[in-house]
C-alpha cells in the first residue's frame, strides 16, 4: 500500500499500524544472533543491536541468544527484547564453563598474571577474561540455548554496521557451503600465546584425521606449518555454523588445548584458537570474507572496497579507515592463498 493512502493523523505521524510489514515471511534459516555480555554490557550492546537491526535484522527477524556468567538483569532483558525484532532469550552460563578446569595449577597461573601485568599484556592481569575465552572458544555452541540452532552471528557490545545487508547472510553461507566468516584479520600479540602453536601440533600429531586436505595451512604459516605467523580472524565478528564446532574435530582440538592449560597460563584468545581451527580442519573455501558488511569494533573498521557498492548500500563509513590493505592486516594474504582477485579500488586505499 503507498504511504499517501494513510494520510498521517498529525500527533502520531507513524502510528504502528501504518509501519511496514516485517518481511521475513519467506523461508529463514536456523540461525540466531548470539552475545556474551555482563549487565554493565547494557547500553553498549543496546548500540550494537540497534546498527544490525536497522541494517540487516529488521527484515529477517532472526532470533538472538544472550549468555552471561552471571543471571541478567531484569532491567537488561527488557531493554534488549524492545530492541531485538525476533525472539530474545537469555542464558546462564553454568559454573564448570567459567571456572579454573581442576588440572590448572591456580599459583602458576596467579604468577603468570603478575608477570603479564608488568609487562602491560593487554588483559594479561584478568581472569574473567581468560574464561570469557575459554569459553568462546570451547562452550557457546553447546549452551543448550544454542543447541537449537544450525548457524550464529556473534555480535558483541559497541559494534557498528555501516551499510544496508539486503540478502539473508545465514542462506549465503549455507548456499555457498561456507563454515567460517570474517571481515577482520590481524596479527595476535605474541606475548599471549607464545606456546600455542606447539600445542596445536600436538594435537595434528595425534589427530592427523582432523586436518583436512586443501585447508589454508598457508594463511597461518610462511614455513608449511614450522611456525604460526599469528595471522587470525578477528572473532568479535563471526558468522559460522555450530555443527562445525561441535564436530568431534572441534571438540579433539578444544579439548587438547583446553588441557595444556595456555587459556590460563598464558592468554590465549578465542580469535586464534578459531582461526587456527578453521585454517587447519576447514577446505579453503569454507571460510568466507565478507567484504561487504561493513564493520567496526574499536579500533579498526572493515569498509567495503568499492565506491558504487557503498553508494548502493548507503554506507556510511570512511574508505579511508578500511583497515584490509593495512601492513597489520591478514587480509590481502587470505586473498593470495585463495587465488581471490582483490576487489577493483584496492590500490587506491593503501
Ligand atoms: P575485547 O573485545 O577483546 O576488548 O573484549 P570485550 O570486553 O569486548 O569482551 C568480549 C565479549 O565478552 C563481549 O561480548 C563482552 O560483553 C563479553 N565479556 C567479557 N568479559 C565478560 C564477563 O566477565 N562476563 C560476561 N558475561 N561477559 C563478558
Ligand atoms: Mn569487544
Amino acid at each position: 500500500t503507498p504511504q499517501s493512502e494513510k494520510p498521517s493523523t498529525g500527533t502520531t505521524p507513524n502510528p504502528g499500524n501504518a509501519l511496514p510489514p516485517a518481511t521475513a515471511g519467506g523461508p529463514r534459516m536456523n540461525a540466531t544472533f548470539v552475545t556474551l555480555a555482563r549487565n554493565s554490557d547494557i547500553w553498549e550492546i543496546a548500540e550494537s543491536i540497534r546498527h544490525v537491526e536497522d541494517r540487516f535484522n529488521r527484515k529477517f527477524n532472526y532470533d538472538w541468544v544472550f549468555l552471561n556468567d552471571d543471571d541478567f538483569s531484569d532491567e537488561f532483558k527488557k531493554l534488549t527484547s524492545s530492541l531485538v525484532s525476533g525472539k530474545t532469550k537469555y542464558g546462564k552460563i553454568p559454573k564448570e564453563h567459567w571456572s579454573f578446569p581442576e588440572w590448572i595449577d591456580q599459583d602458576k597461573a596467579a604468577k603468570v598474571r603478575e608477570e603479564m601485568k608488568e609487562k602491560k599484556i593487554i588483559y594479561g592481569d584478568s581472569i574473567s577474561y581468560r574464561h570469557m575465552c575459554r569459553y568462546e572458544s570451547g562452550f557457546f555452541f553447546r549452551h543448550p540455548l544454542m543447541m537449537d540452532y544450525e548457524w550464529y552471528w556473534r555480535v558483541e557490545p559497541s559494534v557498528k554496521l555501516f551499510c544496508d545487508i539486503e540478502y539473508d547472510t545465514f542462506k549465503y553461507m549455507a548456499d555457498n557451503k561456507k563454515k567460517y566468516s570474517f571481515t577482520l584479520s590481524l596479527y595476535e600479540y605474541v606475548e599471549t600465546i607464545p606456546t600455542l602453536w606447539d600445542t596445536v601440533k600436538n594435537f595434528t600429531a595425534t589427530y592427523p584425521q582432523h586436518v583436512v586436505k586443501g585447508n589454508s595451512l598457508k594463511w597461518i604459516s610462511e614455513d608449511d606449518g614450522k611456525t604460526y605467523n599469528h595471522c587470525h580472524f578477528w572473532s568479535n565478528f563471526e558468522i559460522g555454523n555450530l555443527n562445525w564446532l561441535r564436530s568431534d574435530a572441534y571438540i579433539d582440538y578444544f579439548t587438547s588445548l583446553d588441557h595444556a592449560g595456555g587459556f590460563f597460563y598464558e592468554r590465549w584468545g578465542d580469535a586464534p584458537v578459531h582461526s587456527i581451527a578453521a585454517a587447519l580442519m576447514l577446505k579453503k573455501d569454507e571460510i568466507h570474507f565478507f567484504n561487504d558488511i561493513a564493520y567496526y569494533h574499536v579500533p579498526f573498521t572493515h569498509c567495503p572496497t568499492g565506491e558504487q557498492y557503498r553508494l548502493d548500500h548507503k554506507c556510511s563509513c570512511n574508505p579511508k579507515d578500511n583497515f584490509d590493505w593495512n601492513g597489520y592486516s591478514c587480509t590481502a594474504r587470505f586473498y593470495e592463498v585463495n587465488e581471490m582477485e582483490k576487489p577493483e579500488g584496492y590500490e587506491k586505499e593503501h
